[in-house]
C-alpha cells in the first residue's frame, strides 16, 4: 500500500497586503514550520509572494501562487508566468479555481495549456475540478468531474503525473458553510482515482494526492481528511488566520 502524505494549502484569494501576509507566515512558521508529517502550502495574492516567501525561507512551509498565464512572456497586460513565479521560490500552482472558471471565463482548455506550462517549468500544478449546485442537482457531478479531470490533464505523461495535485471542490460548499458529507467527498474522490488510474495506471494514481476544498475547517477536518481517497485540503477562508490554518495542518497530521 502507498502511503500518501497529507497536504493541506492555503488559498488567500484577494486578502492580505504583504505585511500582513509576511505576517501571517511567521505565525505559521513559528508554530508548525518544522513539521515533516505534513505537507504544507501558503498561496498568497501575487504582490504579497515575495514577502511571504522571504518569511518562510528555512522553513519546511511552501509558496504558491493562485494563477499563472500558459505563455511564458509577451503581451499579455495583467498577467504572470512561469518563470517569474519561480523566480520567487513558488514550488506550486493552483490552476482552473471555480472562482477562475465562472468570473474570469477560464475553460478547460485554457486550464490545460496552464497545466502543461506548470510542469514544464517545474511549478507543480494544483488542479481545482467540481460541481455546481444546479449540476449536482441535476445527477451530472461525475460527469462534470470526468470531463474537468480528462480535459485538465491532457497530454500530461506517466512521468510528469506524480507532480501533479487535483482538488475536488465542489462549487457549492466554496466559501458558502456547506461542507459535502465525508461520504459525498469519498465517493468523487474514489471516482477521480478511478480516473486516473484509467489514465496513468494504479501505481501513478496511487501516488497522486487529491484534496478536498469547501469550507473545511478544523471541526470538520477530521472526519474528511479520514476517507481513504481524501490526502488534505484547499482551504479558502479558514487559511487567513493562523490558528485555524495551524489545527488544520495538526489534524492532517492526526489523520496520517
Ligand atoms: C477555496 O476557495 O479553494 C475554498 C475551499 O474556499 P473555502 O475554504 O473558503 O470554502
Amino acid at each position: 500500500m502507498i502511503l500518501r502524505k497529507k497536504f493541506i494549502a492555503g488559498n488567500w484569494k484577494m486578502n492580505k497586503t504583504p505585511a500582513d501576509g509576511a505576517a501571517l507566515v511567521s505565525e505559521i512558521v513559528t508554530e508548525i514550520g518544522r513539521q515533516t508529517d505534513v505537507d504544507v502550502l501558503v498561496c498568497p495574492p501575487f504582490t504579497a509572494l515575495e514577502s511571504a516567501g522571504r518569511n518562510l525561507e528555512g522553513s519546511n512551509v511552501k509558496l504558491g501562487a493562485q494563477n499563472m498565464h500558459f505563455e511564458l512572456n509577451g503581451a499579455f497586460t495583467g498577467e504572470v508566468s512561469a518563470p517569474m513565479l519561480r523566480d520567487l521560490f513558488v514550488t506550486h500552482v493552483i490552476l482552473g479555481h471555480s472562482e477562475r472558471r465562472a468570473l474570469f471565463g477560464e475553460t478547460d482548455a485554457m486550464i490545460n495549456q496552464k497545466v502543461l506550462t506548470a510542469i514544464k517549468n517545474q511549478l507543480r500544478p494544483i488542479l481545482c475540478v467540481g460541481e455546481t449546485l444546479s449540476e449536482r442537482e441535476a445527477g451530472d457531478t461525475l460527469k462534470v468531474v470526468q470531463t474537468q479531470v480528462e480535459a485538465g490533464l491532457e497530454g500530461v505523461g506517466k512521468d510528469q503525473a506524480p507532480s501533479v495535485i487535483i482538488a475536488y471542490e465542489p462549487v457549492w460548499a466554496i466559501g458558502t458553510g456547506k461542507v459535502a458529507t465525508s461520504d459525498q467527498a469519498q465517493e468523487v474522490h474514489a471516482f477521480i482515482r478511478g480516473l486516473l488510474t484509467k489514465l496513468f495506471g494504479e501505481t501513478i494514481a496511487q501516488k497522486v494526492r487529491i484534496l478536498y476544498g469547501g469550507s473545511m475547517k478544523p471541526s470538520n477536518a477530521p472526519e474528511l481528511l479520514a476517507q481513504k481517497d481524501i490526502d488534505g485540503g484547499l482551504i479558502g477562508g479558514a487559511s487567513l488566520e493562523s490558528r485555524s490554518f495551524v489545527d488544520l495542518v495538526k489534524a492532517a497530521a492526526d489523520a496520517k
